[in-house]
Formats: C-alpha cells, structure tokens, sequence
C-alpha cells in the first residue's frame, strides 16, 4: 500500500482532535462562572480587635492585670497566691505551678511575659518557667511550650525559648533582653481519641513569639517531659492551662496580658 503523504496525515489528526472538541463543548451545559465558587453561609462573627496586643471582644481574659480569679494552685486548687502588683503577675517560686480554673480543648492564647533585668544563672536555670498547654495537677506534666532567658544564654535548642520543650527547637530565635516585654501567641490543637482511648489524631501547636513564628504547626510526640520519650498517656477531654514555677534559683519572671480565644 502507497504510503500517505504527511500532511494528508496532519490533516487527519487535526480534523479527528476537532471533531472530539466539539463533541466534549456539546456535553457541556453551562460556562463556569465567578458566582459558582461564592459561598455566602456560614457568616463569621464579628470581633472587635484589642488595641495593641489587648484582648479581642470574644476573648477570655485569664489575667488583666488586677484579679488572679481565673487561676488556683495546681496542687490543691487554693487561690493561686502569685503575686500581682503594678498590673503584673510575678511568680512566686514556693508556691508552685498555678493553672486555669476553666478547661480547654482547641484555642488561641496571648501572653506577655518578662525575664527581669536582675536575672542570673545560665542554661536552664535563668528565668525558667513555661506554658503547660494541657495540664493538671502538681508537677509537670502535659505539653510545654518553654519560657526561658534565651538572650545571649546558650542551652540545648531544643529546649530554649520557644522551643515545644525537647521535641521541637524553635525556628528562629527573637528573644528579647531581660527587662523587656515578650509576647507569645500560641494556635493549640488539642489531641483527639477514639472511644477506645487510642490516640485518634495527635497534638500539634503554631507559636509566634514577639510576632516571629518559631513553631509552625508541629505535631507533638505526646506529653513534654525531662527526662525519657514524650508519650500520650493522660487523656485529657479538656484541660486547664498552666504556667509553670520552675525550681531553679534565678530571681522571678512575670506575666501579663493573658488571655485566650476558644476554638471550634
Ligand atoms: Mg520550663
């Protein structure tokens, strides 16, 4: 057989391609439009914004600078007895750890905190302290985010300032010198469980600190803790947070401006 020219074959291809086109345009009933992609419900809520890092209109202010009511003593649940003077929350080491008398699941949380200017020690013991994203009772466990002096004050990274203590080291470094405000802003996204009481879905937390992200949506191993591998083995529903009293000798840290945004 004679072989076809090549462009009697182009021809072909092209009039085959534009048949198909035509066919697949007919089953075509309707042009997309912007408006297909519109979704118009759920409204969000309205919030009104804080001013300057205060708290936004849907918040739940944990300390505003006067009353420590939102708070007890994680030990036996007395009036958390921390010491509040000038608007500020200073820890009170011999006191121990105070936590939340509210519980959480899922949520947004703003503090201040401030290493003094009289600090001292180094590594782990220079204004020590931490935020217990889940937890209660007297000790440490649950899921720390940590508070440290981490200006100029070398420690293991991965469990400075910032840091979700020794499983993640934080992405950066903007610690801020003793004697000056820092903020964290923390996304907290509680464990899930099965009926069970098997780990469903794990834990994972976003930190901004002083505005810079340093923990971005990490997945938590289980609880923090000090000495072994992190483990998931309090099945917390809801939980309180908790501020941590850390043992060390270095003078007292403080705290202001807390507060936090339940999540759905
Ligand atoms: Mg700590």
């Amino acid at each position: 057989m004679r072989a076809l020219p090549v462009v009697s074959l182009l021809s072909a291809a092209v009039l085959v391609g534009g048949v198909s086109l035509s066919a697949a345009q007919q089953g075509n009933t309707a042009k997309p439009r912007p408006e297909d992609t519109e979704v118009w419900e759920p409204v969000p809520p309205v919030v009104t914004p804080g001013e300057n890092g205060a708290a936004p209109s849907d918040a739940i202010v944990l300390f505003d600078g006067r009353s420590l009511d939102a708070w007890v003593n994680s030990r036996d649940k007395t009036p958390a007895g921390w010491t509040v003077a000038d608007g500020v929350l200073t820890v009170n080491k011999p006191v121990g750890n105070i936590e939340t008398t509210r519980t959480f699941r899922n949520y947004q949380l703003h503090l201040e905190w401030r290493i003094p200017t009289a600090i001292t020690g180094e590594g782990q013991a220079r204004g020590n302290s931490g935020v217990f994203l889940a937890s209660t009772g007297e000790g440490d466990a649950g899921y720390e985010v940590q508070v440290l002096d981490s200006y100029n004050n070398k420690t293991y990274v991965n469990g400075q300032a910032g840091s979700v203590y020794k499983q993640h080291i934080p992405l950066a470094n903007p610690t801020r010198k003793p004697g000056e405000w820092q903020t964290y802003d923390i996304v907290w996204n509680a464990p899930v469980w099965n009926a069970d009481g098997s780990l469903k879905t794990p834990a994972y937390v976003t930190v901004m600190h002083n505005g810079v992200l340093v923990q971005n949506h990490v997945e938590l191993k289980g609880e923090t803790v000090y000495i072994g591998q992190p483990n998931y083995d309090r099945r917390y529903d809801r939980a309180p947070i908790k501020l941590q009293s850390h043992g060390d000798p270095s003078p007292a840290i403080s705290f202001r401006n807390i507060w936090v945004r339940e999540l759905p």
